[in-house]
């Protein structure tokens, strides 16, 4: 096992040991991986309502990356308006970020560094999530 998986084993055990998480990060530097990055999703009420948190901030190497893991972890959706789920006069609930986007170096919702809570989800790039959940 390389030392990432030994990390990304211990980071599964130990979800909120920061440490390890800064540990993973240098090794992923180390590797030549890409650094990872905070993508915001800010929530539109479409039909009037929120779902859930009115951010979600997901870690990821790629904004592209973050749209994905947004989706299969912590129940965003796209295009919502075109899938039926969303009101067309408001627009869809959620957007992607764009595949090229640079992303912030720590968790921000407009420039602004935040803490995780009720209405701002972290989604970590391990897999561990932090904050209110997307119901
Ligand atoms: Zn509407």
């Amino acid at each position: 096992m390389d030392s990432l998986a030994k990390i990304e084993r211990c980071l599964a055990t130990e979800p909120e040991n920061k440490a390890s998480r800064a540990q993973w990060e240098r090794e992923r530097a180390r590797l030549g991986l890409p650094a990872l990055r905070w993508f915001q999703y800010r929530q539109n009420n479409t039909g009037g309502s929120f779902h859930g948190p009115m951010n979600v901030i997901v870690q990821a190497a790629t904004g592209a990356e973050a749209n994905k893991r947004g989706e299969e972890l912590a129940g965003l959706y796209f295009d919502g308006v075109s899938s039926g789920h969303d009101c067309d006069c408001c627009g869809d609930r959620w957007y992607r970020v764009w595949e090229n986007e640079e992303g912030e170096a720590v968790p921000s919702v407009y420039d602004e560094p935040v803490e995780a809570g009720e209405e701002r989800l972290f989604v970590y790039a391990d897999g561990w999530m932090e904050g209110g959940e997307t119901k």
